[in-house]
């Protein structure tokens, strides 16, 4: 098969177009492409090369631990990785978070979490226990299999399958630039987003809540969308208030990926579940947790029936612990979180230029999750129509510059405009920074 053609019979893809070559090998921060060409990867994949392409030591370790033993099922065994992993990402969590549920991958760490926030209240109150909604938002994304589906605020992607999902409210996003209360500042937006969360525990009933999930930076909904301090602390206090339980998504945001080990810490709020996936192996190996508290481990696990039921064949995989162990050493051994602090501000900084071009309508972004909204009009904030498909124009004019964005985010039901993920590997070097601005530019310039 030449290259830019779709694969026949590999997956369902939907870009029937298709712009990108087959890629015969990574190296850091680049992509080697079979047309000959190097790219720039400035979206790690989906947020998830985080230390780069290419990871020599994690190459030996791999091979080191599919010959020690690859597979143990968890219902009977474990192994030193799967305990030093746990311990690993109990000391990255915050607050009591100190125990994990490993799983392979964002969607199935969500699921997860959704099934623990109901069994915590059975076997906290009783089998009658009504608490089993999860609130959530609109402009959001926890995954695409039923269970995330059901949490996830985006029409495009739900509406084929709207009558198989639960019935689960949804409330307004931390949306700034495109916020419906007319606020004119990021804090009044978190306030009003915050507010949003009691009205509609107080229209549900908070015997009716099981937990409220979010996101503390938004990833391919409305790339990285954020909130100020006060709405995680707001929303601590309400579930507090109401004995709602606080899931924070960081499938995207954590490990490292906003300068932080995991983005709520820039909100200083411990929730009560942390689902996280991406990062955690850096794309390695498939790989995702739920870090759960204290109350909530000794509610199911001690004091209550010692059972949580779920359980997946890949749930601890020794080969997948190991490897996001090694990943997670190699971040802190080589300063990787301080190194996204700094170019990523030095990466927002140059995206701030942009604005310059008629096109950016909003910049925004944590560390190195950074986000571009398209307009038609900066002024009016007018979205361009689905039709003159400018995420698409502006994706390839950046693979012709040999830079890759996350052509994600847009709403798809139309109502807004196209916006892209940036989200580099975190390793990534100042001089790198500047050839991916370089050829970012390059493209949007094309782009209007
Ligand atoms: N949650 C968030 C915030 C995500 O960004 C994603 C994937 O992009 C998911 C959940 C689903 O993860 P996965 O694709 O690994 O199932």
């Amino acid at each position: 098969m030449s290259a830019n053609k779709a694969p026949k019979n590999h997956v369902f893809y939907r870009n029937q177009n298709w712009h990108y070559p087959r890629i015969q090998k990574g190296e850091g921060v680049y992509l080697f492409g079979e047309d000959g060409k190097k790219y720039l990867d400035a979206c790690s994949g989906s947020a998830v090369a985080n230390i780069g392409h290419g990871n020599k030591e994690i190459a030996q370790f791999a091979k080191e631990q599919i010959e020690r033993v690859a597979f143990t099922h968890l219902s009977r065994w474990t192994v030193d990785v799967i305990e030093d992993c746990a311990a690993k990402v109990c000391e990255w969590a915050p607050g009591d978070l100190n125990h994990v549920y490993f799983v392979s991958g964002g969607s199935e760490a969500t699921e997860t979490a959704m099934k623990m926030a109901r069994q915590y209240y059975i076997e906290r109150d009783g089998k009658k226990s009504s608490k089993w909604k999860i609130i959530s938002k609109w402009d959001s994304y926890h995954g695409n299999t039923l269970g995330a589906l059901s949490m996830t605020g985006h029409p495009g992607r739900r509406k084929y399958y709207d009558p198989m999902l639960a019935n689960f409210p949804k409330i307004p996003q931390f949306y700034h630039y495109r916020n419906p209360w007319g606020c004119k500042t990021l804090e009044e937006t978190s306030i009003k987003a915050a507010e949003a969360l009691e009205a509609e525990i107080l229209k549900q009933g908070a015997d009716n809540i099981a937990a409220f999930i979010t996101e503390p930076v938004v990833g391919s909904a409305i790339p990285g969308v954020h909130p100020e301090k006060i709405y995680f602390q707001m929303v601590r206090e309400i579930c507090n208030k109401y004995d709602i339980l606080l899931i924070v998504d960081e499938v995207m945001a954590g490990f490292g990926r906003t300068g932080e080990k995991f983005a709520v810490n820039h909100f200083d709020t411990v929730p009560d579940i942390i689902v996280c996936a991406k990062g955690m192996s850096a794309g390695y190996t498939p790989m995702g947790a739920t870090i759960c508290n204290e109350e909530i481990f000794e509610t199911i696990m001690v004091k209550g029936s010692g059972n949580f039921i779920h359980g997946h064949t890949y749930a601890s995989n020794p080969l997948s612990c190991g490897i996001s162990l090694k990943v997670l050493e190699i971040v802190e051994r080589e300063n990787y979180l301080d190194n996204a602090k700094v170019q990523g501000k030095y990466f927002m900084e140059k995206l701030n230029e942009l604005y310059k071009y008629p096109i950016i309508g909003d910049v925004r972004g944590v560390g190195l999750m950074a986000g571009l909204e398209f307009v038609k009009d900066q002024e009016t904030k007018e979205p361009f129509e689905t039709s003159e498909n400018v995420k698409g124009k502006f994706t390839v004019n950046c693979l012709a510059e040999g830079i890759v964005p996350y052509p994600g985010g847009g709403s798809a039901d139309g109502v807004r405009g196209d916006d892209t993920l940036l989200a580099p590997p975190i390793n990534i070097t100042r001089e790198e920074v500047d050839e991916l601005f370089t050829g970012l530019e390059k493209a949007i310039a094309k782009t209007c």
